[in-house]
């Protein structure tokens, strides 16, 4: 009597289907029936693979939403001004902003030796860098680095209208 080739499999999500084995060397059905028992079969492995995938998104989605919406809190507590970009850069240019001034903060003043008057005359320069692309380059910068960084600015990385000026 020859090995059967269809094997009624009872996966783990309880789903029992009957899976045609023909494809495979005699001696390996069994083994690989239930090597197909210990997992979901395939539409519940597909639709949780979907809840997944689709779940990562939403919470992205929503760190994004949450992390603009504290640039652009903080931006209008110390009053920054609009970044001035292209419209895809400008979201991009307000976050990097934040983040870098948050870890020069801390690095200067927190963890460093300068006081609320120093950091008035960085952040009063900060102000005159309205290019978004500006901000956009030094993500990765060293906070420490930051008052180097905005001596060495262009004056095509500083506002057309800058009141600050
Ligand atoms: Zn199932």
């Amino acid at each position: 009597m020859a090995v059967r080739t269809k094997w009624t499999v009872e996966h783990l999500c309880g789903h029992s289907l009957i899976h045609d084995l023909s494809g495979r060397p005699a001696d390996r059905r069994a083994g690989f029936a239930r090597w197909l028992a210990g997992r979901d079969c395939t539409s519940c492995w597909k639709t949780a693979r979907d809840a997944d995938t689709e779940s990562k998104e939403r919470w992205l989605a929503a760190r994004r939403a949450e992390e603009q919406q504290a640039a652009a809190e903080w931006a209008d507590k110390f009053d920054m001004p609009q970044l001035e970009g292209p419209e895809r850069a400008l979201e991009w240019g307000e976050h990097s902003r934040h983040q870098l001034m948050m870890a020069a903060h801390t690095a200067l003043v927190v963890e460093g030796a300068w006081d609320e008057a120093d950091w008035a005359e960085l952040e009063e320069k900060a102000r005159t860098i309205t290019r978004a692309g500006w901000w956009i380059d030094q993500r990765d910068a060293e906070g420490a680095d930051l008052l180097e960084l905005l001596d060495a600015a262009g004056e095509n990385d500083r506002g057309t209208e800058n009141p600050f000026r």
